[in-house]
């Protein structure tokens, strides 16, 4: 994916994204994928690709031919992987070399110009210098994630490695329910990393409102007053926490920590993160319409739009998991 040859092979590769992403972020050169440093003004997503080349850097071995495309200090090109990494050298410091020489622009005539080695790394890496010849082929490069050389690239099993490998944040399962409602999981998401523009944010960012809850409008509106120190909120939240099974609690952290780890059967839990999550939307929608339309609802209003609401998802359940929706349904349904 990181080598022009190699995005040549995988037609699915050659996408818009890649084209900007070479243009923009990599200055029009691949090869700076590997040395470039993460920058507050890139974007989330560049941000997150970046932060995958420590993970993904193992699994692409680079093989030398002639040595013109493989960048000597951050490609993985000798048993020691980035030399740059192994020698420990300081940032700057390229042992007299320019930052992006490739392996050629090293080797001249079968020598490597390189200082005296001056540690025992440099020793290393000099003593597997002298067992390479470069050759007339061009450079490729192998995909060999957990040591297994894979034939070509596979976007299925590099998904699962990087699934495999991602550190799990704890409240992962309280955000991104399976059987969830994809936008309830989205805006839980934004609700936990605290990114919803809620007043005090927006006075943190120096700009002028009103800092009132919309919901209450008697105290400052933050993420942990809606969620559920607020009395409108709380309302909300306790009958449906009640009627899901689950301990409603007006702490943000301790509400989220609850989340993460209910000890219920299948359908309740399910039930109880449904609840959770169409409670923090539906608050955050009424808030807004107040704000922007000048509607009010009761919290009676938005109790019965939750519960039809997350009766509709439980009947979504109904052909692929019969067992879940029935279970789900004569609970929610009970009384
Ligand atoms: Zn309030």
């Amino acid at each position: 994916m990181l080598k022009q040859r190699v995005i040549k092979k995988v037609p699915g590769l050659l996408s818009l994204w890649v084209a900007w992403f070479t243009k923009r972020i990599l200055s029009r050169n691949i090869n700076n994928f590997w040395a470039l440093r993460e920058k507050q003004s890139h974007s989330y997503t560049v941000k997150k690709l970046l932060r995958c080349r420590d993970l993904a850097f193992s699994w692409i071995k680079a093989k030398l031919g002639n040595g013109r495309n493989t960048m000597f200090w951050f490609e993985n090109w000798t048993p020691f992987g980035g030399i740059k990494d192994f020698l420990r050298l300081p940032s700057s410091s390229f042992l007299g070399t320019r930052q992006n020489a490739t392996v050629s622009d090293i080797n001249h005539n079968g020598a490597w110009s390189l200082p005296s080695p001056r540690s025992e790394e440099q020793l290393a890496l000099q003593t597997h210098l002298t067992t390479i010849t470069l050759s007339t082929d061009e450079d490729s490069y192998i995909w060999s994630p957990e040591d297994k050389q894979l034939p070509s690239y596979s976007t299925g099993m590099i998904y699962k490695l990087i699934t495999l490998h991602k550190p799990q944040v704890p409240w992962y399962t309280a955000v991104w329910t399976t059987k969830g409602i994809p936008k309830h999981n989205f805006l839980a998401w934004m609700m936990v990393l605290n990114r919803c523009p809620t007043k005090d944010m927006i006075l943190s960012w120096g700009l002028q409102t009103n800092p009132n809850c919309l919901l209450c409008n008697n105290a400052v509106e933050s993420r942990d007053h809606l969620y559920f120190v607020c009395p409108f909120s709380f309302e909300v939240w306790e009958a449906l926490a009640i009627k899901s099974g689950c301990h409603p609690v007006r702490q943000w952290s301790h509400s989220l920590t609850t989340m993460q780890s209910l000890a219920l059967p299948k359908h309740q839990k399910l039930l109880s993160l449904l609840s959770w999550q169409s409670t923090i939307y539906l608050l955050w929608t009424e808030r807004n319409h107040r704000l922007h339309r000048q509607q009010f609802h009761q919290s009676s209003t938005i109790i019965t739009n939750a519960t039809s609401m997350i009766k509709n998802q439980v009947s979504s359940l109904r052909n692929s998991s019969p067992r879940l929706y029935f279970l789900m349904m004569l609970y929610w349904l009970r009384d």
